[in-house]
């Protein structure tokens, strides 16, 4: 068995899952190279959440306290009616809000899992990978710079759209399309902003949503529903416009988006699809995060999967003797738990993007009795026992590697 200092790994990709996966392998000894293809971190995004195993593992990392002194401060959700009034509230502590515990602007988790790794890992901004060919023993990797170099492991985690994911697997049918596109951006804050995150239904089928982030900035979101072709291949340019033309005539708040679109330089503009993947290994090669199982923005769990699988497969890796049955234990745990987070309650997201005003108005006439206080109190006697459970393991077994693992 080689010793885990000889042993060299290729992560591409530094948002949540990379970074999450080199701090475990530099912790169980192996030498990790993060490749980002962005020029530097990419810090846009909105808010997500850090919970249940998240949240554990975010505090076996050292890094929960940051996580939280990063709070949004959001103090809930707001769901606005046609006429721009609060049509149900939703507060922070109730047990139906979308507001959790460690709410964190996704860039900022992004640069606290940096700070934490780039002491033990090296990291390579503006370069990506172009070629991988397998050999008994290692991986050969070419790089977009040029550049050559080979590695025992490499591992995809450059997302949704992740290339290495194609280098390996050629154009394996997996992106389940979920009729919607969406877009995020930050926008500047200005006085008649609040710290509740604010959901707008518009008609023809639109949704836009502004957040408070901790940074004096609005975190807006659009998502709309669409062909899945029909903006396949949009240039950023192309992407601006079409937002501009979607958000034409939607009311509330949609014209500061508009003029802010000409301002903003990272505007993350994509297709919601999950990705469902036969396999994540080939190999030496293998891929985590977004790139294996995106669950999309929908499920809330995008952040969870990806720090998950990290641990998981370090831990697994550091304490296999062999590096197939380390990916089959990884995949054993993982896979069960990703089809749980994956599956979307019937409708969604079709029946929360009404066409009509009278479909906008019975939307949220709907979330105003739920929200109601009696029937959150009911509501709460049955969500509570779940709420506490997730908290706890949410259905996936995190096993203590420090245990097993002779390595550390
Ligand atoms: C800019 C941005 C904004 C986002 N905003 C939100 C949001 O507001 N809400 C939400 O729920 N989710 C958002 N996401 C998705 C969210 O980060 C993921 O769902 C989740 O955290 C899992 O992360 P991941 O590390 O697997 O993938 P991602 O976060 O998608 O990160 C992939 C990383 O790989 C890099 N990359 C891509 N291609 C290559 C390549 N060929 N070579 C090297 N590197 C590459 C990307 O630049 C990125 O840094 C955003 C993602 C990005 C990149």
């Amino acid at each position: 068995m080689t010793t885990p200092k000889s042993k060299k790994v290729l992560i591409s990709g530094a948002s949540i899952a990379g970074p999450t996966l080199a701090f475990w392998l530099a912790k169980y000894g192996f030498m990790v190279t993060v490749v980002e293809r962005a020029p530097g971190l990419r810090l846009g995004g909105q808010n997500i959440d850090v919970n249940g195993p998240a949240k554990h593992i975010a505090r076996k990392m050292g890094i929960e306290e940051a996580i939280r002194a990063a709070n949004t401060g959001e103090l809930g959700l707001q769901l606005i009616g046609q006429d721009n009034q609060v049509a149900a509230a939703f507060p922070k502590e109730g047990a139906m809000s979308g507001t959790q515990e460690l709410e964190i602007i996704r860039g900022d988790l992004v640069s606290i899992l940096y700070e934490r790794t780039k002491q033990n890992v090296t990291y390579w901004f503006g370069d990506s990978i172009t070629a991988l060919e397998q050999q008994p023993d290692q991986v050969r990797v070419t790089f977009a710079s040029g550049k050559t170099d080979t590695f025992q492991f490499v591992i995809a985690a450059d997302g949704i759209r992740s290339r290495t994911r194609r280098l390996m697997f050629g154009q394996e049918p997996i992106f389940e399309y979920l009729g919607l596109y969406t877009a995020y951006l930050t926008i500047p804050r200005q006085e008649t902003d609040n710290d509740w995150w604010r959901w707008y239904t518009a008609v023809d089928r639109r949704i836009v949503m502004l957040r408070p982030d901790n940074q004096g900035t609005i975190r807006a979101s659009v998502a709309f529903l669409a062909a899945e072709q029909a903006y396949d291949n949009f240039s950023s340019a192309d992407q601006k416009q079409l937002l501009k033309d979607t958000l034409a005539g939607a009311g509330w708040e949609t014209e500061r988006i508009v003029n802010a679109l000409d301002e903003v330089s990272d505007v993350y503009f994509d297709k919601v699809g999950q990705i469902k993947a036969p396999r994540w290994f080939i190999g030496r090669v293998g891929m985590i995060g977004d790139a294996a199982y995106c669950p999309t923005p929908l499920t809330g769990k995008g952040t969870t999967l990806a720090m998950v699988g990290a641990y998981l497969l370090a831990g697994e890796l550091a304490s296999q003797q062999d590096y197939q049955a380390a990916f089959m234990a990884y995949e054993k745990r993982m896979r069960p738990y990703v089809e749980e987070v994956q599956k979307l309650p019937p409708g969604v997201p079709w029946l929360v993007y009404p066409r009509t005003p009278l479909g906008v108005s019975l939307l949220n006439t709907v979330a105003g009795i739920v929200a109601s206080k009696p029937v959150q109190g009911v509501f709460g006697l049955f969500t509570s026992a779940k709420s506490k459970k997730e908290s706890q393991d949410d259905g996936i077994v995190l096993p203590d590697y420090r245990e097993s693992s002779s390595l550390i």
